[in-house]
């Protein structure tokens, strides 16, 4: 008899599932651009607020994402225009997932830079497309003429950007990610994922382009365990990513979290502020060590190419602290590993932990 692997796609057998670090106790963990702080822990008031929010949150009774106050708490934070239309997804993987199915029709390409967030690949592959990566320069800068050429060639029904990207840290140039939309006939997905820690954004064009969509994610900024993230985009577009999203794909306590988290914008800002000193601080401190070779990051982490990627990963580990080894992933990558912007405290855990192996 045949078993029932056998009618499993075979694609899939052949893949790895994603891996989540599973972590003892007291490890500093800056491997996934989580926050190093719980956003209401540090005021007894909010804390006591939100708990009292999420005792009365109606969890016998299916969410309306729609009606949940969200989007509009949203469009207040972050001035989004009256013209987008918002999705909203359990966590912006998820509208990378249904972002893609949208356009899965046989032989439709998805284009993305390399190296750059593995899911938009991954998604491509699981919705049969072919995905076109067009190498990053060795700096991580768009290579602005490659990326045109495999539009023209391509002709891509979908393109990812990260604005700024992951994992590098380098945010495009506003120009460049313009030209791609402007050359682009398909959707062209701006992964805003870590635009807070950024000075530029294409949320005020969303929903005037017709062709743009503006992703966004509350993860880094404080929220990683909520799962919540959003789009924002034309009506044209928007309305039929709307007829395929699960009709209860959030769920009633990270809908009011998240409601509760907008209200209060300065626990957010609070975050972003004190990381993206962090981010300096270190970069600055990571730049005097000549064996080093760090890059600019407008994100929450800092991406550095190392004498021995496996040697420090391993030696941080020992530390108690997991970095994530990019080595090995992609080959501009090469001895590069990617640092999570901490508290000062752990950002200083690991400052003396390369200055002694590399000072
Ligand atoms: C982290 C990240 C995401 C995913 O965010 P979630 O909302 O937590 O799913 C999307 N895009 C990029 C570039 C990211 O780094």
């Amino acid at each position: 008899m045949p078993s029932p692997l056998s009618f499993i796609r075979n694609d899939i057998q052949a893949m790895q599932a994603y891996q989540i670090a599973d972590l003892p106790e007291n490890f500093i963990k800056l491997d996934a651009m989580e926050s190093p702080h719980h956003p209401f822990a540090h005021n007894p008031e909010l804390l006591a607020q939100w708990q009292m929010l999420l005792g009365n949150a109606p969890i016998h009774l299916y969410p309306n994402p729609a009606a949940s106050g969200l989007q509009s708490a949203l469009r207040q934070a972050f001035g989004i225009p009256e013209a987008a239309q918002i999705a909203l997804g359990n966590g912006s993987d998820e509208l990378i997932q249904f972002l893609t199915m949208l356009v899965a029709k046989p032989g439709a390409k998805v284009l993305g830079v390399e190296p750059s967030f593995v899911m938009y690949r991954h998604n491509a592959a699981l919705y049969g497309m072919e995905y076109i990566g067009v190498p990053l320069k060795e700096d991580f800068t768009l290579d602005l003429a490659a990326v045109l050429s495999a539009v023209q060639t391509h002709n891509p029904a979908l393109i990812f950007l990260a604005y700024p990207n992951n994992p590098t840290g380098v945010c495009f140039k506003r120009e460049e990610i313009e030209a791609v939309i402007a050359a682009a006939q398909g959707i062209v997905v701006v992964d805003e994922a870590y635009g807070a820690f950024n000075n530029d954004s294409f949320l005020t064009q969303a929903g005037s382009i017709e062709n743009l969509v503006v992703m966004r994610t509350i993860s880094k900024i404080g929220f990683a365990g909520l799962r919540i993230g959003y789009a924002a985009g034309s009506p044209m577009v928007m309305n039929e990513l709307a007829k395929i999203l699960p009709p209860y794909n959030m769920n009633q306590l990270s809908l009011a979290s998240a409601k509760f988290a907008m209200q209060h914008a300065e626990t957010i800002n609070r975050t972003v502020s004190e990381l993206k000193a962090e981010r300096e601080r270190m970069y600055a401190a990571l730049s005097q060590i000549s064996r080093l070779k760090t890059f600019p990051s407008q994100a929450n982490f800092l991406t550095v190419r190392v004498p021995d990627a496996l040697e420090l990963f391993e030696t941080l580990k020992q530390h108690r602290i997991l970095i994530k080894k990019l080595h090995g992933t992609h080959p501009l990558l090469e001895q590069c590993v990617r640092i999570t912007v901490g508290s000062p405290q752990q950002n200083d855990a690991v400052l003396a932990v390369i200055r002694k192996l590399y000072g």
